[in-house]
């Protein structure tokens, strides 16, 4: 009998790249979040497949083509396999929100289309974001999900709480992210780094900087 594997879903914008306000509609404005890269090579190691998966209503908007998002997402790729690491597919979902469409995040969509072409087991994969939409999206079909303190995170965070309680996992970065996600691969918790804790400490107590 077939085993199906989990995978691991990526948010571009804010995990992978730079967050931007007026958005990223251009190979210019796209600027890698450091250690992105090297975090991609290290997932890539797990040998589960990795998937972005971004909202993209500028398309519908019309303030970028489809032809410029493909361009985008082209060069992105071949940035992370010249780091060594590989994507499988990147998914985009081109809808506004009064679409109401499947895709959108917090709608999981993207991911159970992933499911269906590569025969995925969603309750054994990640999502990895920067919004509470994208944890959402992950624990409609049963994935871990998980923050990062990248891009929107932060400003995300008491959302992600209100919403999911303990059902959520948080973390610096991709790179923070990937730790976690090879630690519960080992079959251990997916419990918060040193680092995330030490991160917390630090907002909650800024005249010190004492490493927990
Ligand atoms: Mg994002
Ligand atoms: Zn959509």
């Amino acid at each position: 009998m077939f085993d199906r594997v989990g995978a691991i879903f990526l948010d571009r914008d804010g995990v992978i790249n730079q967050n931007r306000i007026d958005h990223v509609k251009s190979w210019e404005d796209f600027e890698f979040v450091p250690g992105a890269l090297e975090s991609i090579r290290g997932l890539t190691e797990t040998g589960l497949p990795i998937f972005v998966v971004t909202n993209q209503a500028i398309i519908n908007r019309g303030h970028i083509t489809v032809e410029t998002l493909d361009d985008i997402h082209d060069r992105m790729l071949k940035a992370i396999r010249g780091a060594g690491g590989e994507v499988t597919k990147v998914y985009y979902c081109p809808h506004d929100n009064h679409e109401k469409c499947g895709c959108r995040k917090p709608e999981a969509g993207m991911l159970l289309q992933a499911a269906e072409e590569f025969g995925l087991d969603l309750t054994r994969s990640f999502i990895v974001g920067d919004a509470w939409t994208d944890v959402a999206a992950g624990q409609a079909v049963g994935a871990q999900g998980i923050l990062v303190m990248t891009g929107r995170g932060r400003w995300n965070f008491v959302s992600c709480w209100n919403r999911f309680g303990l059902d959520f996992s948080a973390a610096c970065d991709l790179e923070d992210a990937v730790l976690m996600i090879k630690e519960s691969l080992r079959g251990n918790p997916m419990a918060s780094t040193a680092r995330l804790r030490n991160a917390f400490h630090m907002a909650l107590h800024p005249e010190t900087s004492l490493v927990l």
